[in-house]
């Protein structure tokens, strides 16, 4: 799976706030899941994707097993 092709996808807000955010209803479950899982901090808005589309899709996709 790729942001890029997603439906969850959505570029919002301009500028510094501005940036591609995944709006899928379950992204702060997964990231907390992804968290306690794997032991490890994420250190930005959950569903911030990027400034940039990424290549992939990101670590704690809710679409993704891990
Ligand atoms: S993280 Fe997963 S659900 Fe969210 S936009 Fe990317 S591919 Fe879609």
């Amino acid at each position: 799976m790729k942001c890029a092709n997603c439906k969850y996808c959505s570029y919002e807000g301009a500028g510094i706030a501005g940036g591609y955010k995944c709006t899928h209803p379950d992204i702060e479950n997964s990231a907390k899941k992804y968290e306690e899982i794997k032991g490890k901090t994420i250190n930005k808005s959950y569903s911030h994707i990027g400034y940039h589309m990424i290549k992939t899709s990101l670590r704690y996709c809710p679409l993704k097993k891990f």
